[in-house]
């Protein structure tokens, strides 16, 4: 029967742990709540903020 597949190799999952975060402007970067994007070199893209992400001073 066709259709029959290798199982799929487990994807690794990626937390995004050392997502670093960059910024546009020289004059935000060290501004938490002014990061432009998140990179994380073990995947080597951009992603979403980390949830753990710390966002600095709370109102
Ligand atoms: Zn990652």
């Amino acid at each position: 029967m066709f259709g029959f597949k290798h199982a799929a190799k487990p994807a690794k999952v990626c937390s995004h742990k050392k997502a670093l975060p960059r910024w546009d402007r020289i004059e935000n970067t060290g501004d938490m709540r002014q990061v432009a994007h998140w990179y994380c070199p073990d995947c080597d893209q951009f992603v979403e903020p980390p949830a753990e992400a710390e966002l600095g001073d709370v109102a």
